[in-house]
């Protein structure tokens, strides 16, 4: 709210709160449709046909018992017709697009750049729990969200005109138009982000002696890259290896003393879920990195 009033945008509170309920109703829906990517994608199963179905007993789920977020509370989180527990992943996800949803409103208020951060949250949220649940990081999400990326380049720009720098630098074009350039960049920034990501994951395996990660990671990077630009990418790789590495380390950590945590120790430490972490790190950038800048504006430039 703050930084609408302070854009001098006028913007009264009564109007920038019920903004703020219209995204979040607005996030919860879209939630309720990445539920279904999220669990739908991995099994090839069509996202738009049959209508959503308890995934224990096949029961067509009612029109009132869909309401995102509301209905899983108004059912005690139980399946009406089998009565076996629905998972709490459903309600989380979508409250956390709702809440995603109305930070985007009330950091860019309502713009194109709002639109490009929406798409994107919505590409990170699906990819982040798909990896999550069964570490993969499908392509038919990749790379239709790095084209995406791409097309939003042409109007939000990602970076600060690296392209344009270049082009300037060795190729003596001084003036690129806009939406070239914003495209160019993009497509700069998902392959300084692929080859960055590929480098760590070779040093990895020098110092480890094991693969640490998997072609999905290096599309889902390069994705992030067309969206958010160098510096973004950059600070997106740093946190989501740091987040990684730390969990990693409380994994390793813990008690070797049963089998079954043996077991759990060594899932962990191979499969590690790297998109999961790009993800949080990816998210942390958009929304974090405003709100840093805020507090502290010696680190803007870096942060956001
Ligand atoms: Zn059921």
């Amino acid at each position: 709210m703050w930084q609408i009033e302070k854009s001098g945008r006028g913007v009264a509170g009564q109007t920038v709160v019920i903004t703020s309920v219209f995204f979040f109703l607005f996030g919860i829906i879209v939630g309720s449709f990445l539920n279904v990517c999220i669990t739908r994608i991995p099994e090839e199963i069509s996202i738009v046909t049959p209508g959503s179905r308890c995934p224990r007993c096949s029961t067509p789920i009612k029109p009132y018992d869909n309401v995102p977020v509301f209905a899983w509370l108004w059912l005690r989180g139980k399946c009406r017709g089998c009565g076996l527990p629905i998972s709490p992943m459903y309600p989380l996800i979508e409250l956390a697009a709702g809440l995603l949803f109305v930070a985007a409103f009330l950091e860019f208020g309502i713009t194109q750049t709002t639109v490009k951060w929406l798409f994107f949250t919505c590409l990170i949220l699906i990819l982040t729990v798909i990896d999550l649940r069964v570490r993969m990081l499908p392509d038919i999400v990749n790379w239709p969200g790095f084209a995406a990326g791409l097309m939003f380049s042409a109007f939000v720009p990602p970076d600060h005109g690296f392209a344009g720098f270049l082009a300037w630098r060795f190729l003596n074009i001084h003036v690129l138009p806009a939406f070239l350039e914003g495209i160019l960049d993009g497509i700069l920034e998902a392959a300084f982000g692929s080859f960055l990501l590929w480098g760590l994951a070779a040093l990895y395996k020098v110092v480890r002696g094991h693969e640490g990660m998997g072609m999905g990671d290096v599309k889902m990077i390069a994705m992030i890259g067309a969206f958010l630009g160098l510096r973004g990418t950059f600070l997106t790789l740093l946190v989501g290896s740091l987040l990684g590495s730390l969990v990693g380390i409380g994994a390793s950590r813990r008690g070797l003393g049963t089998e079954r945590q043996l077991r759990w120790a060594i899932a962990r430490q191979y499969q590690l879920p790297l998109g999961t972490f790009l993800g949080i790190g990816a998210l942390a950038v958009v929304y974090g990195g405003p709100v840093i800048a805020g507090y502290w504006p010696s680190l803007r430039g870096i942060v956001a």
